[in-house]
């Protein structure tokens, strides 16, 4: 009688372990896709530690006119130099772009070839969206180190383990003011002055539609950060300050 209760303990202890365990690996392979703390392999960065006042203006989903180039407008008018994580596709059809990008002091990221989301992906498309992208970034005169961006920042394991051993690191934001969404120019510059930090990544986007908002909100991001005493570095400026 003792036994069969001992066996009945024994298994209902093992159902729930592996249930269990079963739970928690699903709960962590589905948190990887989006956590800004955990990546299995290689770097991510959200922000850099560092005591100046320095931030970085980051620009997605573009180039994308006549959004792009009104936004070059007012980052020339105030003397900002921003980065934009490009996807591959909108560069080739915005190559002038591009080239006023670079002329003017902007850095160029890479945000893969067609936008398409990483996670699932085998490891050929994943090597071909991100080396299609640089191949064209590198054709415009970028020899530098060219920084990747996570399609929605989304990463689990294949994508960190080819850009470990790209040696480069995904560069990803620790503020979104969400301007993809209904936010009126005001609520977007508002919702970045009050949640930035020294060494912080601003993800905004030039891409993905009508852009307006995010380009007003833009001279008011940088005058209201200028107040603060903040200044605007690029990707390859801010982690150069990093300790
Ligand atoms: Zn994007």
């Amino acid at each position: 009688m003792l036994s069969i209760n001992n066996n009945f303990y024994a298994y209902a202890l093992t159902v729930f372990l592996c249930s269990f365990i079963g739970f928690i690996s699903k709960y962590f392979y589905k948190k990887l896709a989006t956590s800004y703390t955990i990546q299995l392999f290689g770097k991510m960065l959200t922000r850099v530690k560092t005591g100046d006042k320095v931030v970085a203006l980051t620009y997605d989903d573009g180039p994308n006119s006549p959004y792009t180039e009104k936004l070059l407008n007012v980052l020339k008018d105030v003397q900002v130099k921003a980065t934009f994580f490009v996807i591959g596709k909108q560069l080739e059809r915005n190559l002038a772009t591009a080239q006023r990008m670079l002329a003017e002091g902007h850095e160029l990221g890479n945000h893969s070839y067609s936008h398409t989301k990483l996670i699932n992906q085998k490891l050929s498309v994943i090597r071909s969206e991100i080396t299609k992208t640089d191949e064209i970034i590198s054709a415009l005169g970028v020899n530098s180190n060219i920084h990747f961006r996570a399609p929605l920042g989304l990463k689990r394991i294949r994508l960190p383990w080819e850009l470990a051993r790209r040696n480069k690191t995904n560069i990803l934001w620790d503020v979104d003011p969400q301007d993809y969404k209904e936010q009126s120019p005001d609520q977007i510059a508002n919702f970045v002055a009050h949640n930035v930090k020294p060494g912080s990544i601003i993800l905004l986007h030039d891409g993905g539609g009508n852009r307006s908002r995010t380009v007003i909100a833009t001279k008011m991001i940088v005058e209201q950060l200028h107040a603060k005493g903040y200044q605007f570095k690029t990707i390859s400026e801010l982690v150069t300050l990093k300790t």
